[in-house]
């Protein structure tokens, strides 16, 4: 997993993880280029950003805010409705240009129809 720091917003160069007291936890590192340390020797420049505990969703929904995606466990069954409507939200606010409405709106149609057809017939 890659791409914006949800902390920073600076692009991630890869993440790691730290043990601390028995749980692990998911920094992002950003690679800040190379300096030059006593003696001439060089030196890689990291900044590093706490991202939180892993196993936590917490992090990973940071990096759906945008979309308002709270992301939840495998506990929850029901999570992928929740996605749907926090998704939906998010869409009917969004721009989008012709080619992506007209794809998402035959995409709804078609889940919209095998919905109906599995409450009982009716389409
Ligand atoms: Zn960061």
């Amino acid at each position: 997993m890659r791409g914006l720091c949800p902390r920073c917003g600076s692009p991630v160069s890869y993440y790691e993880r730290q043990r601390k007291g028995g749980r692990t936890y998911v920094v992002a590192v950003h690679y800040m280029g190379y300096d030059r340390g006593p003696g001439g020797r060089v030196r890689k420049r990291v900044r590093k950003c706490y991202l939180g505990p892993l196993g936590g969703y917490e992090y990973v929904s940071r990096l759906h805010s945008r979309e308002g995606l709270v992301l939840k466990g495998l506990s929850e069954p029901w999570r992928a409705v929740d996605y749907l409507e926090a998704l939906a939200a998010y869409i009917s606010e969004a721009e989008l240009g012709g080619e992506e409405a007209l794809r998402l709106a035959e995409t709804l149609e078609a889940i919209a129809k095998a919905l109906r057809i599995r409450a009982g017939g009716r389409s």
